[in-house]
C-alpha cells in the first residue's frame, strides 16, 4: 500500500511510534519514513543525537525516543515532510501535534483548521497554537495544532480557509456570508464591532455564539494579526439568552 499510495500500513508505523509511557512524558519526533531514499537530514540535523548515524545514505531513520526531546528541528529539515512531533503531555483532554506546512496563506495563532489523516480525510477541529517560520527553517514552517488526544496518532496534515465558500454562512442569524464579511474587510471595516454595526452579525438570537470566533479568525488573516491582538466585541446585557419571565418576574422565571 504505501508504494501505491503513499500512505504508511499501520505495521510501518508500529516500528514508528514510541510506548505509551514515552509519549506521556512529553514531546518527540514521530518519523514517518519507510522507504530506502538517499536522504539524511533528519540525522545530520539532529543536534541531541538521538537520530541513528546512517551507514548508508539509503538507510530508514531509526530514533532513540529517550534522547529525542521534540525540538522539531528534524521536522523542518525533512525533506519528505515525514516527521512530526507529538506531545501527549499537553492536557487531559488534548494532545499536541507539530506539523510541516508548505503552504501559504499560513494559518493564524489561535484560529481553528480541519485536522486530516494520512490520507487526507478531514477527522477532527483543531486549534493553531502555534506558527514558527523563522529563516533558519528554509520556507518549512512548523504549526502546532491542538487535538483531540485519541487522534495523536491519526492527525498528520491539516486545511484551512478553502474549506469554505463565499456562500458558507458566517452569522446564519443574520445570514451574513464570507463573500460578505470579506468584501466589507476589503472596504476597511477592520475591527469586530465595525463588522457588527454594519451587518448586524452577533446581534441575532445566539449573541455571535456561532460568528464572533469566526469574524475574528476572518480579521486575524486579513490583518496579519494573532487572535490574541484581536480586539474582542463589546458584550451588552443579556450574555445568554434568557426568559422574557425572568427580566419581568424576578427570580423564579415566571
Ligand atoms: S525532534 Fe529534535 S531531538 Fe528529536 S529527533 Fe528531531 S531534532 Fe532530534
Ligand atoms: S530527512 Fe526525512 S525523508 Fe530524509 S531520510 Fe530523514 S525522515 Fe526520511
Amino acid at each position: 500500500m504505501l508504494e501505491k499510495t503513499g500512505v504508511a500500513t499501520e505495521q510501518d508505523l508500529a516500528k514508528a511510534i514510541p510506548t505509551k509511557e514515552r509519549l506521556a512524558k512529553g514531546p518527540v519526533a514521530i518519523i514517518e519514513c519507510f522507504q530506502r531514499i538517499p536522504c539524511n537530514p533528519c540525522y545530520t540535523s539532529c543536534k541531541r543525537g538521538a537520530i541513528k548515524e546512517f551507514e548508508d545514505i539509503n538507510d530508514t531513520p531509526e530514533i532513540n525516543f529517550e534522547i529525542c526531546n521534540g525540538c522539531g528541528v528534524c521536522v523542518s529539515n525533512c525533506p519528505g515532510l515525514a516527521i512530526v512531533v507529538v506531545d501527549e503531555s499537553y492536557s487531559n483532554e488534548e494532545a499536541l501535534v507539530k506539523i510541516p506546512y508548505e503552504f501559504l496563506p499560513l494559518p493564524v495563532e489561535g484560529s481553528f483548521v480541519t485536522g486530516l489523516d494520512r490520507e487526507g480525510k478531514p477527522v477532527c477541529r483543531a486549534k493553531v497554537m502555534k506558527v514558527l517560520n523563522t529563516k533558519a527553517m528554509d520556507r518549512t514552517p512548523l504549526i502546532t495544532l491542538a487535538v483531540p488526544k485519541e487522534l495523536s496518532m491519526t492527525v498528520r496534515f491539516m486545511k484551512h480557509h478553502d474549506i469554505y465558500s463565499d456562500n458558507t454562512f458566517i452569522c446564519r442569524c443574520e445570514e451574513l456570508t464570507l463573500g460578505e464579511l470579506r468584501e466589507l474587510i476589503r472596504k476597511g471595516y477592520n475591527t469586530i464591532d465595525e463588522i457588527r454595526r454594519i451587518s448586524r452579525a452577533g446581534m441575532g438570537p445566539c449573541q455571535g455564539r456561532t460568528c464572533r470566533q469566526l469574524i475574528m479568525q476572518e480579521l486575524a488573516a486579513a490583518t496579519g494579526k494573532k487572535m490574541s491582538e484581536m480586539p474582542i466585541s463589546t458584550f451588552r446585557p443579556p450574555v445568554k439568552p434568557i426568559k422574557l419571565g425572568t427580566i419581568a418576574g424576578g427570580e423564579r422565571g415566571e
